[in-house]
């Protein structure tokens, strides 16, 4: 072979390169957004390849070389077009005209295994017409958070975007909050899609109802396709469409609050239309249950804070209606809006319960049992994660003998006597493993166990991943944890 032919021996191997690309946001055309060239780096090694992900692509991680994935998603040889998604968005409750894919592209659109479509956007890959004087990269500290995060929160279940791959790419990045200069990397997120609550709020603003429709059809069709079935005129299925969307936000939220989880940017720019999560910048674990507790240093009111999720999420959704009038009648987007605290409550409450080691929360006693959780460990301020990790460690069948046995191995939880609540606490879980039978007591040890992980991804657990990668180049311990969330 000259070595005229490696590229394109290279790429026409490249099972990441051969996958079936559909286009189906390009054919919407580009009032939705700019084409764009990636930038070139200096150096591509690949630090991050998600292989869990690559059979839900029709793919063997087997097959796929590392070389593969710099080629594609750190040289970006091969594909085109490379699209800037345009969007706007209200951040920090001020909108924003000036937004966009200001350091990412749609890479491409995949449909996985399971039937549906994935897009690979890309985080760091250069400046874009919505740069707005950024650089266009992402440090790699911030990739390996946005790994992190999006690998813990899938394990928790949460209905997340994940990363498929990261790659360092051999630059010096100037930025405030890490001390600089800092080394950077590029990523392809794949997720649901990334249109988000400010892409259609962008349209709005240019006041091309036209666009909204043909954007909103296209996501009915795309991500809401079961609707198309389901209604029986065009009026029903953008109403379902809101509804469903109130609904799968509402759920998304209780996921997030039920592990622990908060986002910190939830601009109207970082909520996908999928009911998705995604973007993960300065989000962190609560430590306790602390409802002030606030992720991003610059949150100065606290807006974003752990105990404001749910209602912000709400505020977003209705902030989606403004755009959404143009097609979806106000009557329906109300009443779709009116069900968010009854579909939040639900889902909040069916994951708690889960977490305390119950699939069915078909017990006179449970929301007696989740009030009293949450008391304990506001009251205590006891570590939240610890709790139900030890909850899940700790588990024996005799806790169904004495409410004094409950829990009487973990060191963290108070000693008998000490507090009140906890003993109530104590109590009532004994009272409620009674009503199941002796040899039920292995299933609630691994319900315990499936939505209690042994780590969570906490602050300083980040933090002892990343100084050895800081120090000394060693990723051992990066790999060790994402293999636990996998
Ligand atoms: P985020 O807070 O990550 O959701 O980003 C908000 C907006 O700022 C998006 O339009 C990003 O594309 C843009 N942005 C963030 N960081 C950079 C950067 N380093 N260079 C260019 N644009 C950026
Ligand atoms: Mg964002």
């Amino acid at each position: 072979m000259t070595l005229a032919e490696t590229p394109n021996h290279t790429n026409s191997s490249n099972p990441l390169l051969t996958l079936n690309y559909e286009s189906a946001l390009e054919s919407l055309g580009s009032d939705y957004y700019d084409e764009v060239t990636a930038a070139e780096f200096p150096q591509h090694i690949l630090r991050w390849r998600n292989n869990a992900l690559l059979p839900r692509l029709g793919l063997d991680p087997q097959l796929v070389k590392d070389e593969d994935f710099i080629t594609a998603f750190g040289k970006f040889q091969g594909r085109k077009p490379l699209l800037a998604l345009r969007y706007h968005g209200y951040q920090f409750g001020e909108y924003n005209s000036r937004l966009g894919d200001g350091r990412g592209f749609l890479y491409g659109q995949v449909r996985g295994t399971d039937g549906e479509l994935y897009d690979f956007g890309t985080k760091g890959s250069g400046t874009t017409p919505y740069s707005r004087g950024g650089d266009g990269m992402l440090t790699l500290k911030g990739g390996v958070r946005e790994v992190l995060a999006a690998e813990a929160l899938h394990r928790l279940g949460v209905r997340t975007s994940r990363c498929l791959s990261m790659i360092e790419t051999g630059l010096g990045l100037w930025r405030g909050d890490e001390p600089s200069p800092t080394r950077s990397s590029v990523m392809i997120r794949m997720s649901k899609s990334h249109i988000r609550f400010g892409t259609f709020e962008r349209l709005h603003y240019l006041k091309r109802p036209d666009l909204t429709k043909k954007l909103l059809d296209h996501v009915i069709e795309t991500y809401y396709q079961h609707l198309n079935s389901e209604h029986d005129s065009e009026h029903d299925k953008y109403a379902l469409f809101y509804a469903e969307l109130v609904k799968r936000v509402a759920e998304l939220v209780a996921q997030w609050m039920a592990a622990g989880f908060c986002h910190a940017v939830l601009n109207t720019d970082n909520m996908s239309i999928t009911g998705e999560s995604f973007d993960y910048g300065p989000y962190a674990f609560i430590p306790t249950y602390d409802l002030s507790f606030t992720a991003a240093y610059f949150d100065y009111y606290k807006r974003y804070c752990y105990s404001q999720q749910p209602g912000i999420c709400k505020l977003n959704l209705e902030l989606l209606q403004e755009p959404l009038k143009a097609v979806i009648d106000i009557d329906d987007l109300q009443s779709g809006l009116s069900k968010f605290a009854e579909y939040y409550l639900a889902e909040y409450r069916n994951l708690m319960l889960k977490k305390l080691g119950f699939e069915d929360g078909q017990f006179a006693e449970a929301d007696e049992l989740l009030q009293l959780t949450i008391t304990f460990l506001q009251d205590s301020q006891i570590g939240y994660h610890q709790f139900f990790s030890d909850m899940a460690r700790t588990f024996d069948s005799k806790w169904r003998d004495e409410p004094a046995f409950v829990m009487n191995t973990s060191e963290i939880v108070p000693a008998l006597g000490a507090s009140a609540i906890f003993d109530n606490w104590c109590v009532l879980y004994h009272q409620i493993l009674n009503h199941f039978d002796p040899n039920q007591m292995d299933i609630i040890a691994q319900t315990l166990a499936k939505y209690n992980p042994q780590t969570a991804l906490l602050r300083p657990v980040i933090e002892s991943i990343w100084e050895p990668i800081a120090q000394e180049d060693n990723w051992q311990p990066f790999y060790d944890l994402v293999q636990q969330f996998q």
